[in-house]
């Protein structure tokens, strides 16, 4: 990593600074990984280690993945998971994950990452619930240390199997005493809780019809003993709602506030079905919500009402979600879906294309609990994506090279850089070797669905 480095003469800058100011002719410098001066040329050091030029280029700030299942890119487009609703799906997907190993996981990830990377994000979390076969939260942060991204690792859990009421085979769920040994070493192993971070752990229950009482108890306790944040899916769609009353007396909304599942230290994925009360909640408490548009649409679990999380102040991030249920890890596209689907229920205003950059970025630092990334400013790190608007998607759109990014088709980065470092230059990703990992990806992909067909 240079020390010193500076990016000047973008077409366009976006700050999501304060004042959200688009810089024309902007650029920004940084040391050691952190951002210490943004603007034009005349209001930047003239040299540095290492100086890129991004004459017609955009740049925007790293966006912030906040929901994945990156294990699940092994598992796009299975034929029998392709038409179902949310339970069918992952009763036909459990089996075949069953068969993971932690190479797998780890080159899943590498995968996961890279089209993230390759797409604008320079921050992601993943949620890894299943642990088959010796898989350990480790194997995706190895995978995350070797391609160079912001990770926030979510040690996700499965403990209820169908013999006690649960959705998935007993044979995937884990023993509840160890998952909570297993958090406490990851925590003491790898929690980096200092301002630019790489890597952060995250406890994250799959979600209510997955664990017990208990284990989302317990798991808060450790998290707030140790300053961690919280994780799961919640009010996925109508069966998670019809499944919630059946089986606990209450909604999801109930089930959250009694477990105290709610607060500044906590995000929740989809809340497609979020009730009024729900929305109350989580505006008075700050909980954060991870919108997966792709998803959604993908299981038709509904259109999940962001305007009006917005509107109340909820912390509302963008997830691509699992690649099994989007089959697609690209946070641009995701932002545009995002922006488009909100239009089908509110209307043609309902979502502008800097509203839908804001959730990819600020709005996603924010979910995550972090300050220090979602902007170019001075003192934030140095995140930071550029975009070639001489692509052929943008032509004719650069009236508003912004709002191109959003509207055109989704281009992947010409430039990532994260924490400093240059991760991909031309459109070339630096760190691992793409078509290796493409290729050690379909080999495992289709041995999984081996092994699934012979059980
Ligand atoms: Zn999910």
């Amino acid at each position: 990593m240079p020390a010193t480095l500076l990016a000047k003469n973008a077409l366009v800058l976006v700050t999501m600074d304060g004042e959200r100011r688009e810089i024309p002719g902007g650029g920004l410098y940084a040391e050691d990984g952190r951002i210490v001066a943004v603007g034009r040329a005349g209001e930047l050091p003239a040299s540095a280690d290492e100086v890129i030029d991004l004459a017609g280029h955009v740049v925007i700030p790293g966006m912030v993945n906040t929901h994945h299942h990156m294990v699940q890119s092994l598992t796009r487009a299975v034929p029998r998971a392709q038409d179902g609703e949310l339970f069918t799906w992952l009763t036909s997907l459990y089996p075949i994950w069953a068969g993971l190993t932690p190479q797998m996981v780890e080159t899943a990830t590498l995968t996961a990452m890279a089209e993230l990377i390759l797409s604008g994000c320079t921050t992601s979390s993943d949620h890894l619930y299943i642990y088959p076969n010796g898989v350990r939260l480790d194997d995706s942060i190895r995978a995350a240390r070797r391609i160079g991204m912001r990770f926030h690792a979510a040690r996700g859990s499965m403990s209820v199997g169908e013999s006690k009421g649960g959705l998935p085979p007993d044979r995937v769920v884990e023993d509840e005493g160890f998952i909570m040994e297993d958090a406490e070493r990851l925590i003491a192993a790898y929690h980096d809780p200092a301002r630019f971070s790489m890597l952060r752990i995250v406890l994250a229950p799959c979600s209510p019809f997955t664990v017990s009482h208990d284990l989302m108890r317990e798991t808060a306790r450790l998290a707030r003993a140790n300053g961690l944040t919280l994780h799961t899916h919640l009010a996925e769609n109508d069966s998670d709602i019809a499944f919630s009353h059946k089986t606990f007396g209450m909604s999801p909304t109930e089930y959250v506030r009694e477990l105290g599942w709610v607060g500044r230290d906590v995000w929740h994925a989809h809340c497609v079905k979020l009730d009024e009360a729900g929305i109350v909640l989580f505006a008075r408490t700050g909980t954060g919500i991870a919108h997966c548009p792709c998803s959604n649409m993908r299981l038709a679990s509904g259109i999940a009402p962001v305007k009006r999380f917005r509107a109340e102040g909820i912390p509302v991030g963008l997830g691509v979600d699992g690649s099994a249920s989007n089959d697609s890890g690209h946070m641009l596209a995701e932002a545009r879906q995002a922006m488009l689907l909100q239009r089908v229920t509110y209307g043609p205003d309902a979502m502008s294309a800097r509203t839908a950059l804001e959730m990819a970025t600020l709005g996603g630092a924010r979910v995550l609990g972090r300050d220090d990334i979602g902007a170019l400013a001075p003192d934030m790190a140095a995140d930071f994506v550029a975009y070639d608007m001489s692509a052929l998607a943008y032509a004719g759109a650069l009236h508003d090279p912004v709002a191109a990014l959003l509207f055109c088709q989704p281009q992947d980065v010409a430039l990532s850089v994260i924490n400093g470092r240059v991760v991909v230059r031309e459109g070339k990703l630096g760190t691992i070797d793409l078509a290796a990992t493409a290729a050690r990806h379909n080999a495992m992909a289709a041995e999984l669905a081996r092994l699934a067909a012979a059980c």
